[in-house]
């Protein structure tokens, strides 16, 4: 298999010395089966005759706060390997995730793509996370959550439901309820200490004018809800990865911790129907969700891509899991 790396970086500044970037840290030299873009019903992950082009990303490395709250209890550590799941299996919506055990015990980090299916950055990246392995705790991929969404690039289905606006799910409802339940359970199954949800927007949020709110304009944003030392430690994530993109890509933290709505599970009124990936933490003791928008504005696809695989390196590097 041909790999070539690609660094993304600036050049060295005064306040960017080289040294920091270590070829060690480089992500995506991952083996096993590919993930192909054809991932689906089957459950079978298709080998891949085509060169990959994975992206390799090379981080300033600082010492770091610690981000993942200690356990009180030990967890089960599942056997170093990869394993191929098939979420909801036998239904025509059934989709592939892919989980990396290294066989150390470490965080567990889930990362979801494709719960719209129009946001085409956010699953061409997870396709390409599905392939990386960890050297520690366990990396749990679903590169297209609503499968057959992503096949339509649409939204969502008729009748399916949108699936982030249907956590924590429910066995009988419509077909992304199910999904969001099956999502909910695998989170709980490898004990998710974190979940990284990415989406795209449209506009981006720094460009936004004052009529222009909603979730239209929340492009290159992290939102995350969690207590403040995790916040703090997303801010320093999302610092070091804005030294490595320009002016105009350059992510804003989205705090909504205290957000109120049904999106979030905050609300005291809140029924358990109808909540978005940032209530994960609702529902999984212990897990820190993060949401990530990409622009599509006048931003290509490759480089939305490239982006979300930076920002979920950056997340694992600092967590020793690279
Ligand atoms: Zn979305």
């Amino acid at each position: 298999m041909l790999v070539r790396i690609v660094l993304i970086h600036r050049r060295p500044g005064p306040n960017r010395p080289s040294a920091r970037y270590t070829r060690r840290r480089l992500l995506g030299l991952a083996g096993g089966a590919l993930l192909a873009a054809a991932c689906g019903n089957t459950g079978v992950a298709p080998q891949s005759s085509r060169a990959r082009e994975v992206v390799a990303t090379a981080l300033p490395l600082a010492p770091l706060a610690p981000t993942v709250r200690p356990t009180a209890t030990p967890r089960p550590v599942p056997p170093a390997g990869r394993e191929l799941r098939t979420l909801l299996a036998g239904s025509e919506y059934a989709t592939t995730a892919m989980l990396s055990h290294s066989g150390i015990e470490g965080p567990r980090v889930l990362v979801l793509g494709g719960v719209h299916g129009n946001e085409p950055g956010g699953w061409l990246a997870a396709e390409a996370i599905a392939d990386w392995t960890v050297t520690r705790g366990s990396l749990v991929v679903v590169p297209r959550a609503n499968v057959l969404a992503t096949y339509a690039f649409a939204r969502t289905l008729d009748g399916f439901g949108d699936l982030n606006r249907q956590y924590p799910g429910a066995e009988d409802g419509p077909p992304m309820a199910r999904m969001a339940r099956a999502i909910v359970d695998l989170a709980r199954e490898v004990n998710a200490d974190l979940a990284v949800d990415m989406h795209e927007s449209w506009g981006f949020y720094r460009e936004r004018t004052p009529d222009q709110n909603g979730t239209a304009f929340i492009g290159q944003t992290v939102t995350a809800v969690g207590s403040l030392t995790q916040r703090n430690a997303i801010r320093d994530t999302i610092d070091r990865v804005n030294e490595l993109l320009s002016e105009r890509e350059q992510l804003t933290f989205r705090n909504r911790t205290r957000g109120r709505g049904r999106a979030f599970a905050i609300d005291p009124n809140f029924d358990g129907i109808g909540a978005s990936s940032l209530s994960l933490g609702t529902f999984v003791p212990g897990l820190l969700p993060i949401l990530v928008e990409m622009g599509q504005r006048d931003q290509p696809e490759e480089r939305r891509a490239e982006i979300h695989r930076t920002i979920v390196g950056a997340l694992l590097t600092e967590r020793e899991m690279l």
